[in-house]
């Protein structure tokens, strides 16, 4: 088995929108989404957010209008016939001026929206290859032994990329590693449709040291493959950590009962205690087979047991 490597991870920074981890350069149009200001391709500390990217082609294609209202207002008041005429003109445009800076004052996050799709449409190719030479970037730097942060590097790629090779890359340096509770670690952008031992060892890892991160889509993911897993080397011993995680949560037991009734009676017994609790409390549970399951296995294992009588008086 391959020696894991005690590794210190830098926090994950999340953004309301993946887009927001993109950068462009000013100078020669490269995507990147690592690197705060040095652009990989040229060199120059010309990299910019999308966003801003986006925000500056905004403001210009606004000047314009704003241009063009005033021409027609200057052509208006060149060719009126008396004083009369050239205040009505004024007038005219001074309110379409106002009107229109009202309108894109309204309508400048939904514009925004659509400068950065059109940034996105136009650019698309240049997108790609940027993102592209990301990911070589991150192998090269994995081939030279830096695997934390060639592991660093792909994670960032991953909120806009979302291929299985990529989450298979990043899975397989998380295995190498000696993963800590206290490690910013992540589980739902690595999932996958198809069966995949690696991804299943690692939410084996995490059933024992981040519960937490083990939510629907991962309790799915476990029941649609149960029986592959049954045949790995350490599956069973899985599949009970995941029932462990399942416990974690009233809405969970209700949801995924089955895979409780499977292996509730090999649980450590905190977490049988707790399912035990929770079965307990719950005014819905008090009957099918899971509450019926959890009684039975209390009266043959822990009936007697100090911690579970505390809970009856
Ligand atoms: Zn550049």
């Amino acid at each position: 088995m391959m020696k894991k490597l005690p590794v210190l991870l830098t926090p994950y920074i999340k953004t309301r929108y993946p887009y927001r981890k993109l950068k462009i350069c000013r100078r020669c149009n490269h995507f990147t989404v690592l690197g705060e200001a040095d652009c990989p391709v040229c060199g120059h500390a010309a990299l910019q957010n999308v966003e801003k990217r986006a925000a500056s082609m905004l403001q210009r294609s606004m000047w314009k209008d704003w241009f063009v209202v005033l021409l027609i207002m200057l052509v208006g008041i060149a060719l009126s016939e008396s004083t009369k005429q050239t205040i009505l003109f004024v007038a005219g445009s001074l309110l379409l001026l106002a009107l229109l800076w009202t309108i894109q004052r309204r309508t400048k996050f939904a514009l925004l929206h659509v400068q950065l799709e059109k940034l996105f449409q136009n650019e698309a190719y240049a997108l790609c290859n940027g993102l592209v030479k990301d990911r070589e970037a991150a192998i090269k730097v994995f081939e030279s032994g830096n695997k934390p942060l060639a592991y660093e590097m792909l994670r960032e790629i991953g909120a806009l990329v979302h291929t299985d090779q990529l989450r298979i890359e990043q899975i397989l340096l998380l295995q190498s590693f000696v993963l800590r509770k206290d490690m910013d670690l992540m589980l739902d952008p690595l999932l996958m449709n198809h069966f995949n031992s690696d991804l299943v060892e690692y939410i084996g890892e995490l059933a024992k040291i981040r519960r937490d991160l083990l939510k629907e889509n991962a309790f799915r993911y476990i029941l649609l493959h149960e029986a592959q897993i049954l045949k790995m080397e350490h599956g069973e011993s899985i599949l009970i950590g995941v029932a462990g995680a399942v416990v974690r949560m009233k809405r969970y037991i209700t949801l995924y009962p089955h895979l409780l009734l499977r292996y509730a009676r090999k649980l450590p017994k905190d977490r049988f205690l707790r399912l035990y609790r929770m079965i307990q409390s719950s005014q819905t549970a008090n009957n099918g087979p899971l509450y019926e399951e959890v009684m039975t296995i209390y009266n043959e294992k822990y009936k007697w047991d100090e911690d579970f009588q505390r809970d009856n008086r």
